[in-house]
């Protein structure tokens, strides 16, 4: 069912209620943008909003229980439709007492920016737009409903909001909002790192990611969730300039494609170039950064509640960073399939990661660094089986190499169990009677 067929069904079935369009999908209708789901306001109670589509939707649930929003889905479009609400805070635990309102009204004034508070009949066509929201869409301005200050204090977690819309609309923030956010930044504290989550990642996903985590660290929200980022500011000496790492992360975000894992591994890449930083005689460096970057990116995103898989995804990325970049020609056929060993199904990601850290670097590398990498896909496909090659397990069982070499359980056998696996990575030993052959040959009696 098309948007605008779920808009006349419920038409009907609000017919002697009040029901407009809001918040998110008016705002992105108003803009001639793709819109997600349908937002509704009315001034019917949840109870009553859930007979009224009951016997029709495929299906009916609640959002966010004490809220008292419902959400239903027909012929796969979906639609939430909130009670009229006028939420007051008590201006110390700041968290909303949820009322409902008496008026569409009310609703739009709780709401946070002006381009998000206006409403739309669905029976008349009407446009209400008390707060000038339409303006500020021609305008491109990201500005609070009502006083900025007050707008923060009762609920901080909107100046990340404010940055999120800026990110994914390619708007600005109104002067006196981002003046009001660089002030109040250090109220984000109270935020849950949950909420924070959910707004970074959609800043991280958007078209501008390199521009809203701009915006975070100008305005001091970063400092307080992630102050890892401000202290990238820090010039690097490269073969043709002096780069910011900083401004290299960024640009690495905004070059790979919008996948949440590539998103954070770019972001992360570096982080820890200012703890690793050295310098000698040589130049500056920065060793093992792509280590102690992986276990930092790990504590990052476990602060920020991302899901363990991802952490381990990301955390595999960043490990492996530099290996891509540094392919050459001389490399041999069990180095790339080390290689395919190590990055497993996230090959294709590690390598999309290369390229945009690469292109970030400087510019003038890409051409030569596309060669090379061409070369590199080639010889992946020639190996093939890198399924194959991304599940191998030793050959024989720590049970079995005991047997074989009358071992004691020990570290012997786990060393021995890491020699099996390399060599067959590398390509030499594929059956268990050359791993029998191999092992005895290295470490049985004779051998060392
Ligand atoms: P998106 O399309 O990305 O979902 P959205 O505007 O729908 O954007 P939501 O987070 O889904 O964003 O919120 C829906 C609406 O609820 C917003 O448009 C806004 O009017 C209101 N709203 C959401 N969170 C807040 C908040 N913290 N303070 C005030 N109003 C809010
Ligand atoms: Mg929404």
């Amino acid at each position: 069912m098309q948007a605008d067929d779920l808009i006349n069904r419920l038409t009907h079935s609000f017919s002697d209620r009040q029901l407009f369009l809001v918040g998110g999908c008016l705002r992105d209708r108003l803009l001639g943008r793709e819109s997600s789901d349908l937002d509704l306001a009315t001034d019917a109670r949840p109870e009553e909003i859930r007979d009224r589509v009951g016997d029709w939707a495929d299906s009916v649930w609640s959002v966010g229980e004490k809220f008292g929003t419902v959400g239903l889905e027909k012929g796969g479009t979906k639609a939430e439709i909130t009670t009229f609400r006028a939420d007051t805070y008590d201006g110390v635990s700041r968290r909303p007492e949820v009322t409902f309102g008496e008026s569409i009204g009310d609703d739009l004034a709780r709401r946070d920016f002006t381009i998000n508070a206006i409403a739309q009949s669905v029976h008349s066509g009407e446009v209400l737009d008390p707060f000038g929201g339409q303006q500020d869409l021609a305008a491109r301005l990201v500005r609070f409903v009502g006083e900025p200050e007050a707008r923060i204090a009762e609920d901080p977690l909107r100046m990340l909001r404010a940055v999120r819309f800026c990110a994914q609309l390619g708007f600005e923030l109104e002067p006196a909002a981002a003046a009001a956010i660089a002030t109040s930044a250090a109220e984000l504290r109270r935020i849950s790192w949950e909420r924070i989550r959910d707004e970074l990642d959609g800043v991280m996903l958007s078209p501008r990611p390199d521009e809203g985590l701009g915006l975070t660290i100008d305005l001091g929200l970063a400092h307080h969730f992630m102050p890892e980022l401000e202290r990238l500011h820090l010039p690097e000496p490269t073969r043709h300039m002096m780069k910011d790492v900083l401004d290299h992360t960024l640009e690495t975000v905004r070059l790979v494609p919008a996948d949440k894992m590539l998103r954070y591994a770019a972001l992360l890449h570096d982080i820890s170039k200012p703890e690793t930083l050295s310098t000698d005689d040589s130049g500056v460096h920065f060793l093992r950064h792509e280590r102690v970057g992986a276990e930092q990116a790990r504590a990052i995103l476990s602060r920020l509640r991302q899901p363990a898989s991802l952490i381990h995804q990301v955390a595999v990325l960043i490990r492996h960073h530099l290996r891509i970049p540094y392919y050459t020609s001389e490399w041999s056929d069990g180095a790339v399939r080390r290689l395919m060993f190590d990055l497993g199904d996230q090959l294709g990601s590690a390598i999309a990661l290369a390229e945009a850290d690469v292109a970030a670097s400087d510019p003038r590398d890409r051409e030569e660094f596309e060669a090379r990498l061409q070369e590199l896909r080639s010889r992946i496909e020639e190996i093939g089986e890198a399924a194959e090659i991304a599940q191998m397990k030793p050959l024989l069982s720590g049970d079995e190499v005991m047997e074989l070499l009358g071992l004691e359980p020990g570290p012997r056998v786990g060393e021995i169990l890491d020699f099996l696996l390399e060599e067959q990575i590398e390509g030499r030993i594929a059956t268990r009677e050359e791993a029998e052959a191999a092992v005895r040959d290295k470490f049985g009696s004779g051998g060392q």
